[in-house]
């Protein structure tokens, strides 16, 4: 079993509009936009990134807006929801703000006895704002008031047609079946960052997912460092698991497997981290191209629509 891997890292999901996206993530959900960067596969589109004051691994929702990308229609092999973390006693508050703000899709439940909120996100994107013991400071820079502020990711919840080998994955990378009803079961992480839970939901007749705006395209797992990465690709590939190899992706390092029920893993490293190129104070504000992409900067800022800080 591994010990290196320390919970969630990133969120990585599809969108229609830039400018939507940005809006509702940083106005509405008062997280950070800590980077404004580009697809590195396809530089023509924006991958923004939002979390805490400094992206810390365990808080970062990403996504690539494709312009008028239709919607995805959900269906197993996916991440079907994603929790955010909030304090004890806050989801009255978001109810209310998510109500005012037009939100869809609002429900109010308990969830493994945790107060939950699921409302959809700017193109159906499934989400959740679980209410969790959690010492994670949250962005005070929004108006959302500190006492309610997200802190972070609380998990991901995956729809599958057949839990079990993905349970079994989950106990490999160090997670441990804790709880199930409904359904559902749960794997938590000792001693992780915060967002540590992982949700299997099993839906033995449905259909396979069709990717598109709203769909969570992969989720990455955090590891400290590039050593610790690449004890994990060694133990995954000696298992039978067709891992990418390592890739820079300017912020963190990252390989990639597809799971036994279809969903896309990352490994990703906490190092070098989001403030490596830009200071603390204005992270996320200017346009950021990696190396290889920085010649392509006066088509792309032509190209790219603007969006409001
Ligand atoms: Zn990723």
């Amino acid at each position: 079993m591994l010990t290196q891997i320390k919970g969630l890292h990133h969120v990585t999901s599809l969108a229609a509009d830039a400018q939507q996206n940005n809006a509702f993530f940083t106005k509405t959900l008062g997280l950070r936009r800590v980077k404004k960067t580009v697809n590195f596969d396809a530089p023509d589109v924006y991958h923004l990134y939002y979390g805490d004051e400094v992206g810390t691994p365990g808080s970062v929702m990403t996504y690539f807006p494709f312009p008028n990308a239709a919607r995805g229609r959900p269906g197993i092999g996916e991440v079907g929801e994603t929790g955010f973390a909030v304090p004890k006693g806050a989801l009255p508050y978001w109810q209310e703000r998510l109500e005012r703000l037009s939100v869809t899709g609002l429900a109010m439940d308990s969830d493994f006895g945790q107060a939950r909120l699921r409302f959809d996100g700017p193109d159906g994107d499934g989400f959740a704002l679980v209410e969790t013991e959690d010492t994670r400071a949250p962005w005070t820079g929004s108006d959302v008031p500190e006492e309610a502020a997200i802190k972070g990711f609380s998990g991901a919840r995956l729809r599958l047609r057949d839990a079990d080998a993905t349970g079994e994955l989950l106990k490999f990378m160090g997670y441990e079946a804790t709880d199930s009803t409904d359904g559902v079961q749960r794997f938590q992480l000792p001693g992780g960052n915060g967002a540590d839970s992982i949700d299997l939901e099993v839906h033995a007749g449905a259909n396979f997912s069709r990717p598109g705006a709203g769909s969570v395209h992969h989720i990455a797992f955090a590891v400290p460092d590039r050593a610790a990465q690449l004890d994990v690709r060694k133990a995954l590939v000696d298992t039978g698991y067709a891992v990418t190899p390592v890739i820079d992706r300017d912020y963190f390092w990252a390989i990639y497997f597809r799971t036994p029920g279809n969903v896309l893993f990352e490994i990703a490293t906490n190092e070098p981290g989001f403030d490596q190129d830009e200071d603390t104070a204005h992270l996320g504000e200017a346009l950021r191209l990696p190396v290889q992409h920085e010649h392509l900067r006066p088509q792309l800022e032509a190209q790219l629509v603007p969006i409001a800080d």
